[in-house]
């Protein structure tokens, strides 16, 4: 999945994703990506989140909108990706070590911030400065 999420100089956030699903998936599958609520999900008055890796297990969790809504409590952006991360490993602490599940996201003031299950998850950001910045996200494991 490759998810965006952007901030405009009014402070509007908006988010997209994409995906061609899992490898050898079964016919008709549909995984988080095309899910408001799992593989993304934009609240205007707090912030956005966007997912990748298994989806079937951010659909379970209702991932991005689970990031959205922990922004909304007040956590930051990369601690609300790393609660929604924990929350898949505490319920399927077996399964979550044999998978990838990412959640990257935004909020109004501009953080961001991203955390994954495995390592090699990494973000880019583009700033209003047009300094491109690869970021290596935080993983559980
Ligand atoms: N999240 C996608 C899916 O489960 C897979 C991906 O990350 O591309 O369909």
């Amino acid at each position: 999945t490759i998810g965006m999420l952007a901030l405009d100089a009014k402070g509007n956030i908006s988010g997209a994703c994409t995906t061609s699903g899992m490898a050898f998936k079964l016919h008709g599958r549909v995984g988080d990506s095309p899910i408001i609520g799992a593989g993304l999900y934009v609240d205007n008055e707090v912030g956005g989140a966007t997912s990748t890796g298994v989806g079937e297990e951010v659909i379970r969790n209702v991932g991005s909108f689970l990031v959205v809504e922990l922004m909304r409590q007040g956590l930051s952006p990369e601690d609300a990706c790393k609660e929604a991360v924990n929350r898949i490993i505490r319920k399927k602490p077996e399964t979550a070590k044999k998978i990838q599940v990412g959640f990257l996201a935004i909020n109004k003031k501009g953080e961001y911030g991203a955390y994954a299950i495995q390592e090699g998850f990494s973000f880019a950001v583009c700033n209003a400065d047009k300094q491109d910045l690869l970021i290596p996200g935080k993983s559980f494991y």
